[in-house]
């Protein structure tokens, strides 16, 4: 829930104006009107008038003559008459010739103006009243009477300009939302295949990453209208108002299909129902949950509604969302590494004028960690320095200024990483990758990266092997183990210091260490008896031990040598390698991402000469 708006305006604000439009009419338009109105005299007292000089401006036309009193309080009319002396006579009165006598205003007009004016004015006032009090009380959707009208806006023309080409970076996240496009283009032949799609996709990476912008382009790309609509928009609304709207959202979407329906903050709704029941905002959140669960089993996969959510706390949602059927694809939308920053600030740097000589390479190196919006945010700051200095060309100091400002912001809430933190994990990851490298039966690395990522992770280096495995020799676990080691191994060996960035290998490691010994029957000493069995293979894998205390110790002791053994092995490979592992950490520092061919070519460059 988001908090309860307080009336801005309090009902004697409108009270006030309501006061103030009568006084009005009063003081200054009744007035008006009765002066306004014309007495219609007989040329005699015309004559009389102008003899006792009680003339003030005369008006002669053609069809009659109008004219005040000497004070101009009343406004006289009468006809004319061949009177050659008239002007003469009026001029020894002291009449004024001029065009001071208004048009007189007929009794319909002025039957409108003191009647039906007033009354309009009520009436409009009070549906004003009543839509302010509708919004201080129902948050800033309900903008009519009409309670549960969905207000997921309809971007049918806005969302045209958007396509995949103008989300720079993020090549994965396009290539896996490039079959949701096809799909929608061509529908048939997905049913003809028999294949039905995902109904709904999860968007998961960090805010500003470009996810609202991926849906639009996906709406975009495949020519579809566009229905928005934000999570924490549901459950800010009346008890009941959630539930309501998700169907109505849906009614629409369904009349509309094919179209893509986007749920930005999704874990406003979607969070896990079990997690803490925190008052009354709770019941109605998990009512609309319950009700989009409700709308997703209701349709089928390829009814053309293609629904995309985002969030950036996946681990937070309620299982029931990601089950499949629903939310089963999840694309990630990582922050940008260097090449995706650049590519970024070229692409908004073209909305504004930069001097020929700026290099955006370096800039997007300056702003590591920086996500889309942010980068979008440096651009604008940096016009913004230049118009101040009075300029309309952005120069690179105003760019590098400007990153301060963006980044000095952002570093505290999002940890970015430091520069001499960044080596470290450039070279713990590559030291994982190496001692992986250099040892036999070792998947190959797909990829190394030191992006932080939505998991936590402050980098990962990916290995993927090269067919299906569902057998581990000892020696490769062994390896395995050895690889998870080769991160703190490559700390010692490059700064002969260590850091915290080891807590998940070293979890890793003990647990496959554990394996061996305990359930897979891999030391001499136990042989094939099962110290450990595992409760449940698909819930976590919570294991119960089945042995005496006396062996536990000794198990314990066993895992702790064999882990020893392999650090001590990742570290010799690392001492042995000391140039490559200096290269590619080098390497990594500078790319941020690198592929397992970029890794293979520096690794195996001396070799073959
Ligand atoms: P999210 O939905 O992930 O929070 P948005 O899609 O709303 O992020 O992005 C916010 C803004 O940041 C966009 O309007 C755009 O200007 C900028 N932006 C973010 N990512 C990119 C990108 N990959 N390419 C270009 N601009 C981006
Ligand atoms: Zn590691």
């Amino acid at each position: 829930m988001k908090e309860v708006k307080s009336p801005k305006k309090p009902l004697l604000y409108y009270y006030g104006i309501v006061l103030l439009i009568i006084l009005l009419f009063n003081v200054l338009i009744t007035p008006m009107l009765s002066r306004a109105q014309v007495v219609e005299v007989d040329y005699g007292t015309f004559m009389d008038m102008i003899d006792e000089g009680d003339i003030g401006a005369v008006q002669v036309e053609d069809t009659q003559i109008l004219f005040t009193d000497k004070e101009g309080t009343m406004v006289y009319k009468t006809g004319p008459m061949e009177d050659p002396t008239l002007t003469e006579r009026l001029h020894d009165a002291g009449a004024e010739f001029a065009r001071v006598i208004e048009e007189p205003i007929s009794p319909i007009w002025s039957f409108l103006l003191t009647f039906v004016l007033p009354i309009l004015i009520f009436v409009g006032l009070g549906q004003y009243m009543s839509k302010k009090l509708m919004e201080q009380a129902g948050g800033k959707n309900s903008l009519s009477f009409g309670m549960g009208k969905s207000n997921a806006k309809v971007y049918v023309q806005s969302t045209k300009g958007i396509r995949f080409s103008d989300v720079a970076g993020e090549d994965e996240a396009k290539e896996s939302l490039q079959e949701i496009v096809d799909y929608l283009h061509n529908p048939q032949k997905y049913t003809e295949a028999g294949a039905s799609m995902p109904k709904g996709i999860l968007l998961v990476g960090p805010p500003g990453t470009g996810k609202t912008m991926l849906a639009k382009a996906v709406a975009g790309e495949a020519d579809v209208p566009f229905f928005s609509i934000s999570g924490s928009e549901f459950v800010e609304m009346f008890v009941g108002m959630g539930a309501s709207k998700v169907r109505d959202l849906f009614k629409q979407a369904k009349e509309k299909a094919p179209c893509i329906v986007f749920i930005d903050e999704i874990d406003a709704i979607g969070q896990k129902r079990s997690s803490g029941s925190y008052g009354g905002g709770n019941d109605e959140r998990e009512q609309t949950l319950n009700q989009l669960l409700t709308e997703m089993d209701g349709f089928e996969g390829n009814t053309g509604v293609m629904i995309l959510a985002a969030t950036n706390r996946p681990e937070s949602l309620d299982p029931a969302l990601t089950r499949p059927g629903r939310f089963d694809r999840r694309v990630p939308v990582e922050l940008p590494d260097l090449q995706g920053r650049e590519a970024i600030l070229k692409v908004h740097a073209k909305k504004i004028k930069t001097a020929e000589d700026v290099d955006f390479h370096t800039i997007a190196r300056m702003a590591a960690g920086a996500s889309g919006a942010e980068l979008a945010n440096i651009i604008n700051e940096a016009a913004l320095r230049a118009v101040r200095s009075g300029r309309i060309i952005v120069n690179e100091a105003d760019l590098e200024e400007s990153i301060e400002v963006v980044i000095a912001g952002y570093q505290k809430k999002n940890a970015v990483l430091s520069d001499q933190e960044k080596k470290v994990v450039a070279y713990h990851e590559i030291g994982h990758a190496l001692v992986a490298a250099m040892q036999s039966h070792s998947a190959p690395v797909q990829k190394i990266t030191i992006i932080p990522r939505t998991s936590g992770a402050l980098g990962y280096t990916m290995q993927v092997e090269t067919g299906d495995k569902y057998l581990m020799t000892k020696e490769e676990i062994e390896n395995k183990i050895a690889t998870y080691t080769g991160g703190r191994a490559a700390e010692e060996v490059a700064f002969g210091q260590i850091t915290t960035g080891a807590s998940n290998d070293i979890e890793q490691a003990t647990k496959l260490a554990r394996a061996m010994i305990s359930r897979y029957g891999m030391s001499d000493q136990f042989d094939m008896v099962a110290m450990e069995t595992v409760n449940n293979q698909y819930l976590g894998g919570d294991t119960s031990l089945t042995c005496s205390p006396d062996t536990q110790k000794e198990i314990d002791r066993k895992v702790v040598e064999l882990v020893k053994t392999q650090h001590e092995k990742a570290r010799k490979i690392l001492e042995d390698n000391r140039e490559k592992l200096d290269e590619l950490a080098k390497f990594l520092y500078e790319k941020e991402t690198i592929t397992g061919e970029e890794f293979m070519e520096i690794l195996t460059k001396g070799e073959k000469q």
